[in-house]
């Protein structure tokens, strides 16, 4: 009668347990560092001004388009706020507006899709990033808009403005402005005015990865230090 478990059979048996060993200490590492990734239990919508037909401003110098560097500041943002253990959504993730081509008005097709976007993530804050422009070219530093009314907005507006002038430098005061971003959902939301793009010393300063990722880092660190008064804030006894 012939041996149920040949030698050789064992042989390949043990083979198939040292690979599937081996891969699992292998993948161990990665599975580790994802569950080490723990969501931190707030959802930030980053929007990405402008896109598509409308490029935003133009930088004066470099020629830069806004739309471009927006995408580029916000990506980079997504991946610090990522690592921080956000959930994070972006209203647009390339170069295309938000729009239907056939739209009667593509900027109020546009918008629509951002409100809708931020509708469906339910976020703890909205944050749009966008660069500046002004006739003079002397003025510059980062711009922190909230709508007005709105003191949760006000509020974080407030935090991330002294966060970008200490990171940035500039000493802009946070400001109130009625854009449709800002007031179309009830969700805590500023609009970032990263730089100018109408000031050279700005406009070149953006024209350097360097620069569009310590921004950023310091808008990131503005989202952290906004959300930790809230949680401190939270933990006050109500009585
Ligand atoms: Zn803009």
């Amino acid at each position: 009668m012939k041996p149920r478990f040949s030698i050789k059979k064992c042989f390949y048996a043990v083979i198939a347990v040292a690979f599937f060993a081996f891969i699992f200490l292998v993948s161990a590492p990665h599975i580790r560092a994802q569950n080490a990734a723990l969501l931190n239990g707030y959802t930030v919508v980053i929007d990405p001004g402008h896109g598509g037909v409308d490029g935003g401003v133009t930088g004066t110098y470099t020629r830069n388009k806004e739309s471009d560097i927006n995408l580029y500041i916000s990506r980079a943002l997504r991946t610090v706020l990522k690592k921080r253990g956000y959930r994070v959504i972006m209203t647009r993730n390339d170069e295309n507006g938000l729009y239907d081509e056939g739209a009667g008005s593509k900027k109020l097709s546009d918008m629509n899709r951002r409100r809708e976007i931020i509708e469906e993530a339910a976020p703890s804050l909205v944050v749009s990033v966008h660069q500046n422009f002004y006739p003079s070219p002397m003025v510059s530093g980062a711009q922190v808009f909230y709508a007005p009314s709105a003191a949760e907005s006000e509020r974080v507006a407030s935090v991330m403005q002294k966060k970008l002038c200490e990171v940035l430098g500039g000493d802009r005061e946070h400001k109130s402005a009625d854009y449709y971003i800002l007031r179309c959902s009830p969700y805590p939301s500023v609009l970032v005015e990263c730089a100018f793009m109408s000031n050279e010393r700005e406009d070149r300063l953006l024209n350097t990865s360097a620069y569009r990722q310590k921004t950023a880092l310091a808008i990131a660190d503005g989202i952290d230090a906004s959300l930790a008064e809230n949680v401190a804030k939270a933990r006050v006894p109500l009585d």
